[in-house]
């Protein structure tokens, strides 16, 4: 697994998907930036999300809202107070951790603990061997799992519960059940502010202090009103957005899953209260159904119910992907209430109710979020299309299987050779095709070579020009996937690419 992740940072710098942020400098830890073939994916996701969203739903509309905002709008979104990460130092190490992640560090060392006396027993008795019945009867094993689990749920406990001190206790108590690097001195677990603090304006006296919005949502509450109004939207009506977020993130180590400066695609959903469980429901099931549309593999994906809630919200799931690194949250799906709009109510003193034609009365709206991750799916996708292939002749290729919707390029288009005005032939079948779908021509190499680098990149087809091409004006038209060939008319490419790669 570790291989497989590391393959896929790899391959995303090496064929131009995503650079570390400011290299030269050695990078800014946990800011990455998209390349050439980056951006393209990158746009074509959030412009598959939109489309869905927003083209798809006669009642959900756009926005952009700004970064920064108003100071007082994480005051009233409960940022300022309770966004916050417990963390703890290592006074011997000078290292910082996640409190949490520390734990769940050391649950892991229990379960490797439990895990290598397992596959001891497992040489010992050999092919007789029941795994699950010696987890449940050898006492040591049992001992590393339970004391495992119980840790984890008191750790649960303490967290929601704000009981630092308890989380202390357990750490320490874990280090004795399983002693690191020599001894640990831990200090005290604080609470870390998330967000990141900017100034306005240019005197120290009047300058005033901002943040960089930690998620989209809040442009979205305090514009409620302004778009049902303006667009008059009839409850039940979504407003969605796409947009960076900023987050200064205490762990920071899973290359584009979870960065410092990232970017959301969230929707806001404002229905009747009371009728929130419907639409939670609903939107959990439309929200898979699209990850699913991309075909990387329904057991892939799973839905997360959580039982502890933030204090916003009344229900609240995430859907999981299978990342390089396990299961872990891509997408999460919110039943809000209508705590952010009664919260922008009272701390900026406006109305943000809805006013009902029908019964001719106001009312709050309750509202059900789904908000994923842009850089998430990103890496959901890029490491779910990164394969390497045995091929018949037993010689391996490297293909990006990505779906071809999202697919950076939609076509490279190849002179067999330099020369007898095949690159012209070529160069003009690019010009033609231009105008509705990004397309690259490449000469150099065999062409065998040239295949393999668009294979790589996720290229779909790859379009040959020989000299068969000079007398009849037909080209090869090559499949990433299957690797197969066709001989088609040019005048027949534009059919046969659009009609795989449109939404
Ligand atoms: P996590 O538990 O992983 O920190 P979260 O529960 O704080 O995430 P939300 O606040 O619900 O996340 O944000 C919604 C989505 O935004 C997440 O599902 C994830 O896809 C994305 N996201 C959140 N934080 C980051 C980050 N630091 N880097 C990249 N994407 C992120």
């Amino acid at each position: 697994q570790d291989d497989i992740f590391k393959n896929v940072v790899s391959h995303a710098k090496e064929y131009g998907f995503i650079f570390p942020s400011s290299e030269i400098y050695d990078g800014l830890s946990a800011v990455y930036d998209y390349a050439q073939n980056g951006v393209e994916l990158k746009k074509n996701i959030r412009e598959y999300w939109w489309k869905a969203m927003v083209q798809m739903h006669e009642n959900i509309v756009g926005l952009d809202a700004a970064i920064l905002m108003h100071p007082t709008t994480w005051k009233a979104s409960g940022h300022v107070d309770a966004f916050n990460d417990p963390l703890i130092d290592n006074k011997d190490s000078k290292k910082r951790y996640r409190a949490d992640v520390l734990i769940e560090d050391y649950a892991e060392k229990l379960n490797q603990k439990a895990q290598k006396e397992i596959d001891k027993a497992r040489e010992r008795f050999g092919a007789s061997f029941d795994e699950e019945q010696y987890k449940t009867t050898n006492p040591r094993v049992m001992e590393y799992l339970s004391k495992k689990k119980e840790i984890l749920e008191r750790m649960a406990r303490s967290l929601e519960t704000e009981n630092l001190a308890d989380v202390k206790a357990l750490i320490e108590e874990l280090e004795i059940a399983c002693p690191d690097s020599g001894s640990k001195n831990w200090t005290d677990v604080k609470q870390f502010n998330l967000m990141f603090g900017t100034k306005l304006g240019a005197s120290a006296e009047s300058a005033m202090d901002l943040y960089l919005r930690p998620e989209t949502a809040q442009g979205i509450f305090v514009n409620f009103l302004n778009v049902q109004k303006t667009g008059r939207m009839k409850i039940p009506f979504g407003i969605a957005q796409t947009g960076k977020a900023f987050r200064n993130e205490i762990v920071a180590r899973q290359f584009i899953f979870r960065m410092r400066e990232f970017e959301q695609m969230e929707m806001q959903f404002f229905v009747k209260p009371g009728e929130e469980m419907k639409w939670y429901e609903y939107w959990k099931t439309t929200r898979l159904n699209w990850h699913l549309s991309l075909g990387l593999g329904k057991e892939n994906y799973r839905f997360h119910d959580h039982e502890k809630l933030a204090h916003y919200a009344n229900a609240a799931a995430d859907i999981e992907f299978n990342f390089p690194f396990g299961f872990k949250e891509l997408e999460g799906i919110h039943s809000r209430t209508d705590f952010d709009l009664k919260a922008h109510e009272q701390f900026s003193g406006k109305k943000l109710q809805y006013f009902d034609n029908d019964t001719n009365s106001n009312y709050t709206p309750y509202v059900v979020e789904t908000s994923v991750g842009l850089d998430r799916m990103f890496l959901a996708v890029f490491s779910k299309a990164l394969q390497e292939e045995t091929l018949e002749d037993g010689s391996t290729r490297t293909v990006l299987r990505l779906p071809s919707v999202l697919a950076p390029t939609k076509a490279a288009v190849l002179p067999l050779v330099k020369k007898d005005g095949l690159p012209e032939v070529a160069n003009k079948i690019i010009e033609d095709l231009k105008w509705d779908f990004n397309v690259a021509y490449d000469e150099k190499d065999a062409v065998g070579r040239r295949y393999r680098r668009q294979d790589a990149l996720g290229t779909p087809f790859c379009i040959t020009v020989d000299h068969q091409t000079l007398e009849d004006e037909t080209v090869t038209i090559r499949h990433r996937d299957s690797m197969q060939q066709d001989r088609v008319k040019i005048s027949e490419l534009r059919d046969i690419i659009n009609n795989e790669v449109s939404m």
